[in-house]
């Protein structure tokens, strides 16, 4: 509880946030729900190298840094940002992603870089207690014993941005964030994800061998950024998001299930040992959660349409096909296997989607360049960052002869 009070925004305090990934889809979205509400101002946005992106945002938002990842991306945008009389100051390089991330002056910080990339500025604002909203699931699924002890050391709270797990959170005990009992002993029984299926949830399993990078990043319900898009339609993102759920939430993959709902309405719910079942409902819009997270345990409008149920299609749920989607498959393996496992599944999973996504290899190459690499190597316990980092680089590397040989 006194967790709770502590971090509550107080009307008319003005929330420091900085906002890693500015130029993503949920950085662009974070910003749309900000630009609706005063109390909260931009203290850095950053970016991998989208001068152009990210200028427009300084000049609009008039954050005290932007960081670019990309050297001379940062010197343009230096440039750029002095002929338009702009006080933002640029910091170049992935240290200044840490530096913006831990500021004393920030209390608030969105994660929302994709991808392994994100890991160290993530971990940065657990370790330097910030109110962390977590959008980037993979540094999770990296390194989540280690994230997660960070969090118990410090004084963070981390809030879950990924739809479902947002979904979760808010339909889990409000108790049970100060309560020392796992959920079974609070009465969960299960979680339930829900997935959309994606584009391919229907077509003909051969088809599957000739899709383009555009096929896969056309979702049916979510607009996102081409790296979510693709694991969206293998479902390896529900395989990382089982894994996602284990570590945030403190349960055995036993306790997590996924139904297929096509329409992403249900973002998903708890069941309890009494029979009922919590489900949170709304548009398939990322400003809900990011909304809720901002404002949390506080409410505030996000902008997103409102849910009008008479109009809509009938809600359906199917269990997921695993050998039509063998992602999903080899991510609840890498979640009961724990240690390494969800490192390497990570690794490998980029390292593919990026092949894919720039036509060096297949679609359904995806699972099996993931399924070979995490064979070839040893899973171990998750002993420190460095550790992972290593084992991280390892299967990246395994990944990429792999994909190189076929
Ligand atoms: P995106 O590709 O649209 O944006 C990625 C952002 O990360 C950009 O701002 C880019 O500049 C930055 N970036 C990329 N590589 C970087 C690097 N090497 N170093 C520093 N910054 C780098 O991605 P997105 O769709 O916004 O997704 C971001 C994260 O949120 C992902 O982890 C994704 O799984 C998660 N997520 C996204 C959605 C969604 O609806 N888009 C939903 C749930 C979770
Ligand atoms: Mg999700």
């Amino acid at each position: 509880m006194s967790d709770q009070v502590h971090h509550a925004p107080r009307v008319g305090v003005t929330r420091s946030i900085t906002l890693l990934g500015a130029t993503g889809s949920i950085g662009k979205s974070t910003l749309e729900v900000i630009a609706l509400h005063p109390q909260y101002s931009v203290f850095a946005l950053t970016a991998n190298n989208n001068v152009a992106q990210l200028l427009e945002q300084c000049l609009r938002f008039a954050p005290r840094y932007a960081v670019m990842v990309d050297e001379p991306a940062a010197e343009e945008l230096a440039r750029a940002l002095a002929r338009h009389g702009s006080a933002t100051r640029v910091l170049a390089g992935p240290q200044g992603l840490s530096e913006v991330a831990s500021h004393p002056e920030v209390d608030t910080v969105m994660a929302a870089i994709v991808g392994a990339a994100g890991l160290t500025s993530a971990l940065a604002a657990v370790q330097h207690s910030k109110k962390v909203l977590l959008a980037n699931k993979e540094a999770l699924v990296m390194a989540g014993d280690l994230f997660m002890e960070a969090l118990a050391q410090s004084q963070a709270v981390l809030l879950p941005i990924d739809s479902e797990h947002n979904a979760v959170f808010q339909c889990l005990p409000p108790s049970s964030r100060s309560c020392a009992d796992a959920l079974p002993a609070q009465g969960v029984r299960r979680i339930v994800l829900t997935a959309s299926g994606g584009p391919f949830r229907e077509w003909p399993l051969e088809q599957l061998l000739a899709v383009t990078p555009e096929q896969a990043c056309k979702h049916p319900n979510w607009s996102m950024g081409r790296k979510i898009s693709v694991d969206s339609a293998s479902m390896m993102n529900k395989g990382l998001e089982v894994i996602e759920a284990c570590f945030l939430f403190g349960v055995g993959p036993q306790l997590v299930d996924v139904l297929i709902h096509p329409q992403s309405i249900v973002h998903s719910m708890v069941e309890y040992a009494d029979g009922s079942v919590l489900a949170q409902m709304g548009s398939p819009d990322m400003r809900i959660p990011i909304a809720h997270c901002l404002a949390w345990p506080q409410r505030i409008a996000s902008g997103a349409a409102f849910l009008d149920l008479t109009r809509q299609s009938a809600l359906q749920f199917f269990t997921p096909d695993l050998e039509r989607f063998p992602c999903l498959r080899l991510g609840m393996e890498a979640a009961r296997a724990g240690g390494t496992a969800p490192t390497i599944l990570n690794a490998a999973n980029e390292v593919a989607v990026d092949a894919f996504l720039k036509g060096e290899s297949g679609f359904t190459a995806i699972p099996a360049i993931i399924e070979q690499t995490l064979a070839q190597m040893t899973c171990r316990k998750a002993e420190s960052v460095d550790m992972i980092r290593q084992v991280d680089e390892q299967a990246r590397a395994l990944a990429r002869r792999l994909i190189d040989r076929r």
